[in-house]
């Protein structure tokens, strides 16, 4: 029978990018490929026709013993397959890869070992922590903070305490405290500069910083939960300045994924708390004479040009007429839907006047139940006619994670916001939570960026005084106002 072989592969801490070309090749080849649990499902997509079996969860929630892992290693490559073992960050850091490697070795299996981006590393270097710096420390220490029960030698936390140089702590969620305490007792001063980063390089990813007496109780207010890494020494303050800006973005989830890559292009960590959710109304019954009666349709959101498109009927009635779509986003989306659509030169009442003046009477609006109204207002104003069908009403998203970001709020540099219902859904659940007050003092320390006129608008109505507000009203120029701002 042909013999297989294994690569036991380091994936890095968890973002696609983050893995080196060889991992990206091997897992191409592969035919199985078994992973844990923290990588990411992107990291697997696009790998049809592999077999991939998640070690981390199998069938009854029962977790895969190690034993077991190694025996499906071998089992695979026996049958002759190419088999890749994706292991978190580098396979030989605390990841039991010299176990598998040792096993496969056993069997005279041929392997090879992959190394990849190892999070004891990375992931406080995504935060803004150099774990070395010249003048500050000199050494590095990486530890486990959770070890196996009953070890012949275990960890000597008051000799770590005395190595003055940066501690990195790998598993250091569960036994935070224990360890914190540890390292005090054994002489390493309690205002040591501490800091745990949970989900390095995933778009969650949080840091909490204080000190070795505080940041035991800092996390735990915080929620922070598994993976994540303690970091001890004077480099975490290097973060301060070195951190990328933590940016709230609360678009609807279906906008979020892009983005939040985006704001990652601009040097920025997005944060993704959905503040709102986009619920579709019934069209009304003389839709068809309605669209009949328009020479104009407007758009103002790319949302609306989806859903609107999806109706038989609405695309029908477009025909011959002037489409306006009151931004290159929603330009773009009536473009994928090849409709040819003109831009007002200026995002406001005005710059739709001036687009419309002499060339039409009767204008449709097709966009959100709760949009700002003020457009169809001023026209109404200058003499024409306007008629306004909502496609969608914005709900409260009901998201987690907003719930999350709003416990969080004061560590939030930048607030993000796309539309006046994300700011209003963002209130109205601080509200709810009972948590308005310190949302608006987070507020009020932050950056707060609007994309356009009628969110500054609702702002204000809000009481949210606004820092950033980019020239043309899309996503991307906000993002670039943003980075002046900060230079
Ligand atoms: N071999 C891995 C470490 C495996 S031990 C490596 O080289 O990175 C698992 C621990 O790694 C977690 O408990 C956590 O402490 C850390 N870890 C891995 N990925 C992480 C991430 N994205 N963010 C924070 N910690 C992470």
């Amino acid at each position: 029978m042909a013999r297989g072989r294994v690569y036991l592969v380091g994936a890095g801490p968890g973002d696609p990018e983050l893995m080196t070309l060889k991992a990206k090749r091997l897992l191409s080849e592969a035919e199985v490929v078994l992973f844990d649990r923290l990588l990411s499902q992107e990291m697997l997509n696009g790998l049809d026709g592999a077999e991939l079996i998640d070690v981390g969860k199998t069938a009854g929630n029962h977790k895969m013993t190690q034993e077991e892992i190694n025996q499906l290693l071998i089992d695979r490559a026996e049958e002759g397959k190419v088999v890749v073992r994706l292991k978190g960050g580098d396979p030989y850091l605390f990841g039991r890869g010299g176990e598998e490697a040792l096993a496969l070795l056993g069997r005279g299996i041929p392997f090879e070992v992959v190394p990849g981006v190892t999070s004891a590393i990375a992931v406080p270097e995504l935060a803004g922590i150099p774990v070395t710096h010249r003048g500050m420390t000199s050494s590095l220490t990486i530890v486990t903070g959770h070890e196996e029960p009953g070890k012949d030698s275990p960890l000597d936390w008051s000799a770590l305490a005395r190595l003055n140089g940066t501690l990195v702590v790998l598993m250091g969620v569960s036994r935070l405290e224990k360890n914190v305490s540890a390292l005090i007792s054994g002489g390493r001063s309690p205002e040591t500069p501490a800091a745990i980063v949970e989900k390095g390089g995933w778009p969650e990813q949080r840091m909490i910083s204080g000190t070795l007496k505080n940041i035991a109780s800092k996390a735990k207010d915080a929620g922070i939960e598994p993976p994540a890494i303690l970091v001890v020494g004077e480099v975490v303050k290097l973060a301060d300045q070195l951190a990328p800006k933590k940016m709230a973005i609360f678009r609807p989830d279906a906008q979020m994924k892009d983005s939040a890559e985006l704001a990652r292009d601009y040097g920025f960590q997005a944060i993704c708390a959905p503040s709102i959710s986009l619920v579709k109304k019934p069209l009304p019954d003389d839709l068809a004479r309605r669209l009949m009666m328009a020479d104009c349709v407007v758009f103002t959101s790319a949302n609306g040009v989806d859903m609107a498109l999806g109706n038989d009927a609405i695309r029908a009635g477009l025909k011959d007429k002037l489409i306006v779509s009151i931004g290159p986003k929603t330009r773009r989306a009536l473009d994928k839907h090849s409709l040819t659509s003109e831009v007002p030169e200026e995002y406001s009442s005005k710059g739709l006047e001036i687009l419309l003046r002499n060339r039409c009477k009767n204008v449709l609006f097709l966009r959100s139940a709760q949009g700002s109204r003020y457009l169809s207002d001023d026209l109404r104003l200058a003499g024409l006619t306007i008629d306004d069908i909502p496609l969608y009403e914005v709900t409260g998203s009901g998201d987690p994670r907003l719930d999350n970001l709003i416990r969080n709020a004061c560590a939030v540099d930048i607030f993000a916001f796309t539309s006046s219902s994300t700011a209003r859904c963002l209130v109205e659940r601080a509200c709810e939570l009972g948590l308005e007050a310190s949302l608006r003092a987070a507020l009020e320390k932050a950056v707060v960026a609007v994309i356009g006129k009628p969110t500054a608008t609702e702002l204000e109505r809000l009481g949210v005084r606004v820092d950033v507000m980019p020239e043309e009203f899309t996503f991307e120029a906000l993002l670039q106002a943003l980075r002046r701002w900060y230079q």
